[in-house]
């Protein structure tokens, strides 16, 4: 179906998108709705892509966020493959790939962000490089997959240590490569680092940390051969996944002159009621940046797809709710599962909570005296508690988590 006009145009057809059109029609909301993404799949759920997806234990299927026929039976228009290229603010228009325009009332970002990739000129489009960001990338790798055995995970996060798990479950010699002091250095603390190191090393992975990547060699069929690291050392390799964070997809937004963040990966900058600074434009999901405690923060979760779509629902109500939400998130690793809830940034104190297994348990961070944030690594109960603490805002005493007799239970909870 060919659109010229829709109340609401959503640009990227993703997490956040379908979840803000899915809550105005459960709300009510009648006004056209198109959703217009570049993608040739409908709307899919990324976090399987690095686990259950790339390890070859799921239907494509499955990725679905709806089934196919749902946009239409909600009366929401959904164009895949096709790409904005730019947006016309004064016309108050999209226009795409083909050159076709489509006006709007009222226009979403929701485009989502993209991996850092590793530079061309350092080696970083020699064909055995990959980045794991959507479906087509699986496709490329699980081809790859079947001719590799040695693999380089370039970056410790949570991205490059899913990937390794899983190639490591195949049997696949695996080298995770971490140019910081140490893995997950950005988001958990010595900890729980530490716990997730052991299970990699347990599992049979070779972890270096402190030491970056400073070329990706040729080898001798004109592909991926050798990693050279920026110590002087050479390691083979015939396949490497880069995971070396991830920057917004917020060129559309810079090129019409609204305004965005610098660092940390750019984003579009947005109120507490997801507005940008231009009235009629709105930003949710991993290209929005917004305060948060404090802060200019962009976050990179399903959680905050989902949640900030629905505070923008109720912004495009005519409701002044402001997002603040509890960020959460978790990985999966082998079989551990690791979840998180809050935010550490500033922590000055954490406490260790042994789990009932080990290997298991749980890390609780404060700031000044105020409980911020806590990792759980498969330990559920202690992650829902403090989870509960968090999203209650009640005051949590470092000495009743360092006591291991006490039971943590938040107030709600014991009713
Ligand atoms: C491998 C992987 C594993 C992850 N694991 C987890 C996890 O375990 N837990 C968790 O909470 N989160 C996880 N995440 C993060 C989570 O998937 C994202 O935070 C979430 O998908 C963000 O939703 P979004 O709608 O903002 O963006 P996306 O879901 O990325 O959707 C944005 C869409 O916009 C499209 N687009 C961009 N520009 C244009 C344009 N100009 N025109 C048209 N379309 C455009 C993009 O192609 C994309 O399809 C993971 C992400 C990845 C990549």
């Amino acid at each position: 179906m060919r659109h010229s006009h829709a109340e609401l145009v959503i640009i990227g057809a993703g997490q956040a998108a379908v979840t803000l059109a899915e809550t105005l029609r459960r709300d009510g909301d009648t006004r056209s709705i198109l959703i217009i993404g570049e993608e040739s799949f409908p709307p899919y759920q990324r976090p399987p892509l690095s686990k259950a997806y790339l390890s070859g234990g799921m239907p494509q299927e499955r990725l679905w966020l709806k089934p196919v026929d749902w946009y239409a039976r909600s009366d929401i228009g959904l164009m895949t493959g096709a790409r904005v290229t730019a947006i016309d603010r004064g016309g108050a228009c999209v226009v795409l790939q083909d050159g076709q325009t489509i006006g709007y009332d009222t226009l979403v970002l929701a485009t989502g962000s993209r991996p850092r990739p590793f530079p061309a000129a350092l080696g970083g489009a020699l064909r055995g490089v990959h980045l794991i960001r959507g479906i087509e990338d699986i496709g490329h790798l699980a081809g790859a997959l079947d001719r590799a055995r040695r693999i380089a995970v370039i970056g410790g996060g949570y991205i490059g240590l899913e990937a390794a798990a899983v190639m490591r479950k195949r049997g696949l010699a695996v080298t995770v490569l971490e140019a910081g002091p140490r893995i997950l250095a950005r988001v958990a603390c010595d900890k729980t680092a530490d716990m997730v190191r052991a299970l990699h090393r347990a599992q049979g992975v070779e972890l270096h940390e402190g030491v970056g990547v400073s070329a990706l060699l040729e080898g001798a069929d004109g592909a991926l051969g050798h990693v050279q690291l920026d110590d002087g050392r050479v390691i083979a390799a015939d396949l490497a996944i880069v995971g070396i964070g991830a920057l917004a997809n917020d060129a559309l937004a810079r090129a019409c002159g609204l305004a965005c963040r610098e660092e940390a990966g750019g984003g579009v900058l947005v109120d507490g009621l997801c507005r940008s600074s231009d009235p009629r434009i709105h930003a949710i999901g991993d290209v929005a940046a917004f305060m948060l405690q404090g802060q200019v923060a962009r976050l990179e979760s399903v959680q905050n797809a989902c949640d900030q779509a629905r505070a923008l629902a109720q912004t495009l109500a005519g409701v002044e709710n402001p997002y603040m939400p509890v960020p959460w998130f978790w990985s999966d690793q082998y079989d551990m599962k690791l979840q998180i809830a809050g935010l550490n940034t500033g922590a000055d104190q954490t406490i260790f909570r042994a789990g009932k297994r080990a290997g298991t348990g749980s890390v609780w961070y404060f700031r000044k005296g105020r409980f911020i944030a806590i990792d759980a690594l498969s330990d559920p109960r202690a992650y829902m508690t403090g989870k509960r603490w968090l999203e209650q805002g009640a005051m949590l005493s470092a000495d009743r988590v360092a006591d291991p007799g006490c039971d943590l239970l938040a107030p709600a909870m014991t009713a």
